[in-house]
């Protein structure tokens, strides 16, 4: 039996993690549940799974799920804040931690348990994106496991070569291809763009996902961090990640080789699946996803992607050749701006603009400590928010 901590159970990765520990009763059991604002959800997970410890945002949504597990005869502990976030990730009875907290929110629980030691399945993308060589340095240092959750990179992971220890090897690799579905607006005419709403920009065509990311989606800022994210799990340059639209989502990534051979991972798009193979990796266990049936998706189509119409694909690219704490800025940047498209007080297409007047102005330094990074975080979110306040 390994014990599991999820932080972000709530979540759309944590209620997908959750679905697939249960169909595997005799191999995980679950150690701490985290849920922030989401009480009720966070109770009925805590009546099914019966973790020691679960934790939420603040000491009023701490009594009100403290109140509903006396009712229900659940004897979990709960805890509250930042610091009792870090305490689950490092929890001595959690050998496995999924990191699926939305946003940079989830980097300092995520980086205890990397310098914890633990096996890691990271689904916090924005985790590397600020801090990637620090936390990259953490697992080398702990001996911790990175096992990447998003979809592309595990795809990645399962075409190359893996030591022991599951760091991906790349000798032999000329580049690697992650495929984007090219989101809801992929046949949108630049025009109409301006006029998105967050309902159409959060029902994506393949996936069921949180808000945020499915925002993310749609101005492909989400292929943008992953590769970045790529760029810190497999250590090749920006020049060597490249990005291809590919509609139906069954391709979730490929590796070019030099000699000719290019491998990729399909599968129906459903996180279950990599989730799974975070959990149980080097074995492979059922996730509940169905079998892919190749010949009723019959057609596999690929196209470049088009940085007019998605200038945040673009934008990333720079902030990652750029280095430092310019990726930090653009993460930053980007959850400012899709919070305030969220809550209507932006438009669709005001997101790239100030993403990019983020980077132009804020200072870049070395990324060398995480209260840097943390710093250039919060400059960046300042500047938006600042100019936000200018245009409305
Ligand atoms: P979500 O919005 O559905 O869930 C987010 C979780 O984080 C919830 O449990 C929420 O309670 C918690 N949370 C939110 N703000 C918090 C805060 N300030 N402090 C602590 N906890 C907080 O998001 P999701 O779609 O599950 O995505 C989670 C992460 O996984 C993101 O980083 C996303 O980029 C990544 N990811 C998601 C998918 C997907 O299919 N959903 C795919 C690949 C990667
Ligand atoms: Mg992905």
């Amino acid at each position: 039996m390994q014990g599991l901590t999820i932080l972000g159970s709530t979540g759309s990765i944590g209620e997908s993690t959750l679905d697939v520990v249960a169909r595997h009763p005799d191999r995980f059991r679950i150690v701490a549940l985290t849920g922030h604002r989401q009480v009720e959800r966070l109770r009925e997970q805590c009546r099914r799974f019966q973790p020691e410890l679960a934790v939420v945002a603040d000491a009023e949504a701490a009594e009100r799920l403290r109140a509903g597990l006396v009712a229900d005869g659940i004897a979990t502990r709960v805890a509250h804040g930042p610091e009792a976030l870090v305490e689950a990730a490092r929890h001595e009875d959690a050998p496995l931690v999924m990191a699926a907290i939305v946003g940079a929110a989830g980097l300092p629980p995520a980086l205890a348990a990397v310098e914890a030691g633990k096996r890691v399945m990271l689904a916090n993308k924005e985790s590397l994106v600020l801090s990637g060589a620090l936390f990259m340095e953490a697992a080398r240092r702990s001996g911790a496991l990175i096992l990447p959750v998003d979809s592309e990179h595990s795809a990645i992971f399962q075409c190359l070569p893996v030591d022991e220890r599951a760091r991906p090897q790349t000798r032999g690799v000329r580049r690697i291809v992650l495929t984007a579905s090219g989101g809801p607006f992929r046949d949108t005419p630049r025009e109409a763009l301006a006029e998105i709403t967050p309902e159409q920009a959060c029902a994506h065509p393949n996936w069921a996902m949180g808000r945020k990311i499915s925002v993310d989606s749609a101005t492909m800022m989400n292929k943008g961090l992953e590769v970045i994210e790529a760029h810190w799990l497999f250590g090749l340059p920006p020049e060597r990640l490249e990005v291809v639209v590919h509609r139906q989502s069954i391709v979730h990534s490929l590796v070019d080789y030099h000699d000719g051979s290019m491998l990729a991972q399909l599968g129906n798009p459903d996180m279950r699946t990599p989730i799974a193979y975070a959990l149980a990796w080097p074995e492979r266990i059922t996730s509940g996803v169905a079998p892919l049936d190749l010949v009723s998706c019959a057609r596999l189509d690929f196209q470049t992607a088009d940085s007019q119409r998605f200038p945040c694909l673009e934008l990333a690219y720079r902030a990652l050749r750029t280095g430092g704490t310019a990726t930090a800025v653009l993460n930053a940047a980007n959850e400012e701006a899709v919070a305030a498209f969220l809550d209507r007080r932006i438009g669709f297409l005001d997101i790239p603009r100030l993403i990019e007047a983020a980077l132009t102005a804020v200072e870049v330094q070395a990324a060398d400590s995480l209260e840097t990074v943390l710093a250039a975080d919060r400059r960046a979110r300042e500047f938006v928010r600042r100019r936000i306040g200018e245009v409305a």
